[in-house]
């Protein structure tokens, strides 16, 4: 077997590992999950080709032995995926090699929040992240494109919180035109709360959402117009390789992040690996091929074998598209986020 931990060619430890666990959705956001593409005919992935709980679970197990200490569950909507609760429990009982649990966080749009928050903590889920693009109720019906309110989002993020699923951060995607008006009222209705504001540069994952560099708000710009109101200091970073940019209110009334995806990539800490619903590991949000771990599974591969498998790609791995990313880079044909899990 390989020596553990691994390191990729740009010295790189292995340590997020992002797990989607369906590719479907509630929601149709107009920059992720576009009704034209996801409309009535889009065919989802059958459900035999999703990884059970169990081979799920034992690629968790195996990626903590190489150094995954931060496990993210996403999708998709995560909370669509049946009884999830006990994917989270079996997730939970797993151990690194030094004896600890992982750091168990999921990201939803908050739709079945509200009800399974007490459930989701009680299974051993430690936070949650909550997307909210929008408190006009207008724009953020059209986001959605599913009318779905403001107002169930917000009950859905008192209820994370009541639940113990704190700090929440709220997500916000800012894209321009669209929703950017809208910042100095989210950071307004966040501050003095115990909710983490973070505002998302509009990123060009996919090849459906029909992503142009001048509808991304970069960070800067977010920064100063709360600035030029509520002024803000930085705050050092909880770890290296956070891809949040962490902010204070100089008056104290809490922290906002942004993430800087596209205006100040932040490749050369990146330590995530995601794995797509139907059991593809990615070394990259902006990957084009994803290597078929659930052939390896369900081939009846052990997991010295799986472990080797792992330690080679993570190995050989030399992402970098955000660093690299410029006008001329040639189009491609990328991979949905709904897919890899954001
Ligand atoms: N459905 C869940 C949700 O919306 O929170 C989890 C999956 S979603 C793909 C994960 C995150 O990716 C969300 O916060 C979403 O806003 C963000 N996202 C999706 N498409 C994006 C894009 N093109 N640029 C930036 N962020 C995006
Ligand atoms: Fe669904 Fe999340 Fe994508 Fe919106 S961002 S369409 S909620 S997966
Ligand atoms: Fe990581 Fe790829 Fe994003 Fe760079 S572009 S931060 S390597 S996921």
């Amino acid at each position: 077997m390989a020596a553990y931990p691994v390191t990729d060619t740009l010295g790189r430890p292995l340590r997020d590992l992002r797990i989607s666990v369906t590719d479907r959705c509630n929601f149709r956001c107009v920059y992720c999950m576009p009704k034209e593409v996801f409309g009535r005919d889009f065919v989802f992935m059958p459900k035999d080709q999703l990884l059970t709980f169990e081979e799920i679970t034992r690629l968790a197990s195996i990626a903590m032995a190489h150094g995954v200490r931060k496990i993210r569950l996403t999708g998709g909507e995560p909370l669509l995926r049946k009884d999830i609760e006990s994917l989270i429990q079996m997730l939970a009982a797993l151990r690194t090699p030094e004896g600890e649990r992982p750091d168990l966080a999921l990201t939803t749009n908050g739709t079945v929040l509200a009800q399974k928050a007490r459930a989701l903590k009680a299974a051993g889920l430690d936070r949650v992240t909550v997307s909210l693009d929008s408190l006009d109720d207008t724009i953020f019906q059209a986001m959605n494109d599913v009318a779905y309110p403001v107002a169930k989002v917000l009950h859905a993020l008192d209820a994370a919180e009541e639940a113990g699923l704190g700090p929440v951060k709220v997500n916000m995607v800012v894209k321009r035109g669209l929703n950017d008006h809208d910042i100095l009222a989210m950071a307004r209705h966040f501050r003095g709360t115990p909710f983490i504001l973070r505002f998302i540069e509009f990123m060009d994952v996919g090849s459906s959402n029909g992503w142009k560099m001048d509808q991304v708000v970069p960070s800067e710009e977010v920064l100063s117009r709360i600035n030029d109101v509520f002024p803000v200091e930085p705050l050092e970073p909880n770890y290296r390789g956070e891809t949040s940019q962490r902010w204070k209110y100089a008056d104290g009334s809490g922290e906002i992040g942004v993430i800087s995806s596209v205006t100040r990539a932040f490749c050369s800490g990146c330590t995530r690996a995601r794995l797509s619903a139907d059991g593809k590991l990615f070394t990259c949000l902006f990957a084009t091929t994803g290597q078929d771990l659930r052939a390896l599974l369900r081939g009846g591969a052990t997991d010295a074998e799986l472990a080797d498998a792992l330690a080679a790609l993570w190995g050989a791995r030399t992402d970098r598209y955000s660093e690299l990313r410029s006008a001329s880079t040639p189009p491609r044909k990328k991979i949905e986020m709904s897919y890899i899990g954001g």
